[in-house]
């Protein structure tokens, strides 16, 4: 209920004045983002590569409504990838772009503006040897993100995309995408979403994740198991053995700041452990999504406010 609340919240342009106007949100903000800065970010995938995680990293923003700003955000990504390159941590290195923030959201021309923009960050990452894989946001954009994702494989085909097990649909394109080569990060879903298209209840969820889990593992792509949930986690270990996946064959993904002694005992027990960065300065929307995750983060930011 809590949870539903911030998520509309997050999309109230007066709630997130108020929020973003209070000084000590910052400090809570910096639980889950690395920075506002490209050197932020790279001084955060420096720090996670020396302890032996992978990072996908995310420019912040989202649902831009000008063109020259989606451009902006490709050029974000060129000047974020370029040093990455330079330390030779592209290949431990990702990038997570967000659609409607390179042009999705812009009306009529914006599926072509979001896949000239997205071509563009993918040719940079090519360039120093990373990947890229396409966020998943909510439910109306998924057909377009699809689409774009398609259109993208066809000159890059290790793009990877994000599907959402709170979605009905999801089952269904998990079939489709489990093909060889291909990258699917499976995550529950963060959006407020209506009950015509997604599952409304926690085990609904959990149980559609694993039949997508089931249906990725069993195929020939490569899953990203992207989830803080322990018995997720070992569900995936079950079905890695039964299907003769070996560490390597799939990774497990977590968010930056969450779970951090899980995502260094995953790593250490071999496993590739990639750690989702986001950095920026519009970080409002990405910060309420995981106010409402979780109960005791909205405890912590209002502790915080207290000045505790
Ligand atoms: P939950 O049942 O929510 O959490 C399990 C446990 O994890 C909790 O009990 C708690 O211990 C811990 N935990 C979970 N969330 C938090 C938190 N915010 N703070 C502190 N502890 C927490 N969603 C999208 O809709 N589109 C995307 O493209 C997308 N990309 C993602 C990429 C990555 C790498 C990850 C990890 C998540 C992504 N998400 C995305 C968010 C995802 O949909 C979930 O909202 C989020 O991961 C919480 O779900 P969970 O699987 O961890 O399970």
């Amino acid at each position: 209920m809590l949870g539903s609340l911030l998520l509309g919240a997050s999309r109230l342009p007066l709630v997130r004045r108020a929020v973003s106007g209070v000084p000590l949100t910052r400090k809570v903000v910096d639980r889950f983002v690395a920075g506002e800065t490209p050197q932020d970010a790279v001084e955060a995938i420096r720090h996670l590569a020396a302890a032996g995680l992978a990072v996908s990293v995310d420019h912040l923003g989202e649902e831009t409504k000008d063109a020259a700003a989606a451009a902006q955000t490709a050029r974000a990504y060129a000047t974020l990838l370029s040093p990455l390159g330079e330390l030779g941590l592209g290949d431990r290195a990702e990038v997570s772009v967000k659609l409607s923030a390179v042009g999705q959201a812009l009306g009529t021309d914006g599926d072509k503006i979001a896949l000239e923009n997205a071509r563009q960050i993918c040719e940079a990452a090519r360039a120093c040897g990373a990947n890229v894989t396409l966020d998943m946001e909510d439910h109306t954009t998924v057909d377009s993100t699809l689409e774009t994702l398609r259109a993208l494989r066809e000159d890059f085909p290790s793009v990877g995309v994000a599907v959402q097990s709170y979605l009905f649909r999801s089952e269904a394109d998990c079939r489709d995408l489990a093909y060889r080569g291909s990258r699917v990060r499976l995550v529950k879903g963060a959006y407020a979403e209506p009950a015509s298209v997604a599952h409304q209840h926690k085990n609904e969820v959990d149980r559609a994740y694993v039949r997508c889990l089931r249906i990725l593992m069993s195929g020939a792509g490569y899953p990203m198991v992207a989830t803080h949930d322990d018995r997720l986690i070992s569900i995936t270990e079950t079905l890695a053995d039964r299907f003769g996946r070996s560490p390597g064959d799939y990774e497990y993904q977590m968010l930056y700041g969450i779970r951090t002694d899980r995502q260094q005992a995953l790593a250490g027990a071999g496993h590739v452990m990639r750690v989702y960065i986001p950095y920026g300065d519009d970080w409002y929307g990405y910060f309420m999504r995981r106010l409402a995750e979780r109960p005791a983060n909205i405890a912590f930011f209002l502790r915080a406010l207290g000045g505790k």
